[in-house]
């Protein structure tokens, strides 16, 4: 739970400029206290994946991002209720790379369906933990 930053989010249009927004809203919203060293890779893995949501999803598109005190939970949810078969994605270059850099980068993702104030659809979230990097870090983590 993290005292510093609310949760945010960002409704963005089928659109080619909405991965550009997308980052401009993360780098806006990540917490400055605890997210800062992950900010490269939520930037990298915010945009692949509304790059996704606007070539193969459906309206609305939505990212949400929160800051729980050790890291990052960021999802992006489109209005399309396919789920994206991993194992096809990660061997198509086109869809997949967006899944193949969460593997990559992630401390830990997924796909799951969605039914919520803004209809039917999916979502794909990911977490980025912060690197335990000494003292300061390992008190921001907390408690084990
Ligand atoms: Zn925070």
């Amino acid at each position: 739970m993290c005292e510093t930053t609310v949760r945010a989010e960002l409704l963005l249009p089928t659109s080619t400029t909405s991965p550009r927004a997308a980052r401009a809203f993360a780098r806006e919203s990540e917490c400055a206290e605890h997210a800062t060293c992950l900010l490269d890779e939520a930037l990298l893995l915010v945009s692949e994946l509304v790059t996704n949501a606007v070539r193969h999803g459906a309206p609305p598109i939505l990212v949400a991002m929160e800051c729980d005190g050790s890291g990052l939970r960021i999802h992006v949810r489109d209005g399309d209720v396919a789920l994206p078969q991993q194992r096809q994605a990660l061997a198509d270059d086109e869809g997949g790379r967006g899944l193949a850099l969460l593997e990559a980068l992630s401390d830990a993702w997924g796909v799951e369906p969605v039914a919520d104030e803004h209809g039917v659809g999916k979502a794909v979230w990911f977490e980025l933990r912060m690197p335990d990097q000494g003292p300061r870090a390992r008190a921001f983590a907390g408690p084990v």
